[in-house]
């Protein structure tokens, strides 16, 4: 075996949060990520920082995301609800409401969720981060785990452990060899990803009407194809954003340019003329992503998903591989507090087994 290296693959929140612990503590790692771009479900609209994915964390019951957010320095703020709910069904048509107390403080960050991808990506070195790296095949040789990926004939060396910071059901996409045993694929295979089956609306204006008409900007509907919006609004601009009711199938068949119609003529129901021209508006389909979701994902599962506590692969994988993505933990899996916490435990299990004491204590 080679000098201890770490192989992580996927650069959303888990695989950039682990790189940026083990750059803390000079241990040698590289991180390869598919996409062309890191931050994996989180990404901000790069005009406006405007969350096309997740947009908030609960500082009230999630001290990780807390504290990382500190120790980052990043301005955050809670979201606006103050003023009217909106609710419309065939019935009744649209009515105001009056708007809910909301119990724990949602918070958002300023300029989007992506500022905090850019905030650990800035702590790291670039030689190793690679993007454009997809992982396809990983074999296990004397010298070490080998890994193959697509396009680009990656040189890489062999690495003594691999943490996949990626949806389960992703993981099962890659080439084992030895292969994974069948029923561990099963139990990866039956961990849904987190609102991979679901799209996200968001139109731009000029100014927050809404706001100025007193309405929160929180509305819900019976109607759709938007069953959810909130105000979006941060310091790049006035926003409102919904996600959508219509399954993945059904959102296929439609087409983008005609549901973004459907949405902005439901905005008007909604909130009035003023909403039919937004400056810009955007919709991202995390169900035609296929580095989130996979074919099972195309139906919501309503649930939250993840690794049963203490899952381990068989050998010889279980030793050095592990899943450290949002789903690989039962404390809050699928939500980015659940991100940072699957990797602070494979941290712990790792300087356990290196001999290091207390590796997280700060
Ligand atoms: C619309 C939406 C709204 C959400 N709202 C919230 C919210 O408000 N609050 C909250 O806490 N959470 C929310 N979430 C969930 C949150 O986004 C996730 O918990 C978190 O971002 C997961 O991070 P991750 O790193 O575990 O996984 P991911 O972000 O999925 O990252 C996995 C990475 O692996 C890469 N990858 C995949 N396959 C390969 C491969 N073969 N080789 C290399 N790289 C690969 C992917 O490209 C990706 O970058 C939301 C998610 C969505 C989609």
């Amino acid at each position: 075996m080679t000098i201890p290296r770490i192989a992580i693959i996927g650069g959303g929140l888990a695989g950039l949060y682990a790189a940026y612990r083990l750059h803390q503590l000079g241990i040698e790692f590289d991180l390869f990520e598919a996409r062309s771009r890191l931050g994996g479900r989180i990404l901000s609209t790069e005009s406006g920082g405007f969350d096309l994915g997740p947009s908030w964390f609960w500082p009230d019951f999630q001290p990780l995301m807390h504290n990382l957010v500190a120790e980052l320095g990043l301005p955050v703020f809670e979201q606006y609800t103050a003023g009217s709910t909106l609710v419309e069904d065939q019935v009744a048509g649209v009515v105001r409401k009056a708007g809910y107390l909301p119990g724990n403080a949602s918070m958002r960050f300023e300029g989007g969720t992506g500022r905090l991808v850019e905030a650990l990506a800035a702590s790291l070195p670039s030689a190793k981060v690679h993007l454009n790296a997809a992982l396809t095949s990983v074999r296990l040789e004397d010298q070490g785990v080998r890994l193959t990926f697509s396009g680009e004939q990656l040189q890489v060396p062999h690495y003594s452990s691999l943490w996949l910071a990626l949806p389960p059901r992703l993981a099962t996409g890659i080439q084992f060899t030895p292969g994974l045993l069948q029923p561990d694929l099963q139990q990866l295979m039956a961990v849904p990803t987190w609102m991979a089956a679901h799209a996200k609306y968001i139109a731009r204006y000029a100014r927050p009407f809404w706001r100025e008409a007193g309405l929160s900007g929180d509305a819900f509907s019976r109607i759709g194809p938007l069953v959810e919006l909130h105000d979006a609004c941060n310091e790049g601009g006035a926003a409102l954003f919904g996600f959508l009711g219509v399954g993945a199938a059904q959102r296929a068949r439609i087409g983008e340019p005609d549901l973004k119609a459907l949405c902005r003529a439901q905005l008007v129901r909604l909130f009035g003329d003023q909403a039919a021209d937004p400056i810009e508006d955007y919709l991202h389909d995390w169900a035609a992503d296929p580095f989130t979701a996979t074919e099972q994902d195309q139906v919501a599962s309503g649930a939250h998903g993840y690794l049963e506590r203490g899952f381990s692969l068989a050998p010889p994988w279980g030793d050095m591989l592990r899943l450290i993505g949002s789903e690989a933990t039962a404390e809050q899996g699928g939500y980015m507090e659940g991100a940072l916490g699957a990797v602070d435990v494979a941290m712990q299990v790792h300087h356990r087994s290196a001999g290091i004491n207390n590796p997280l204590r700060r």
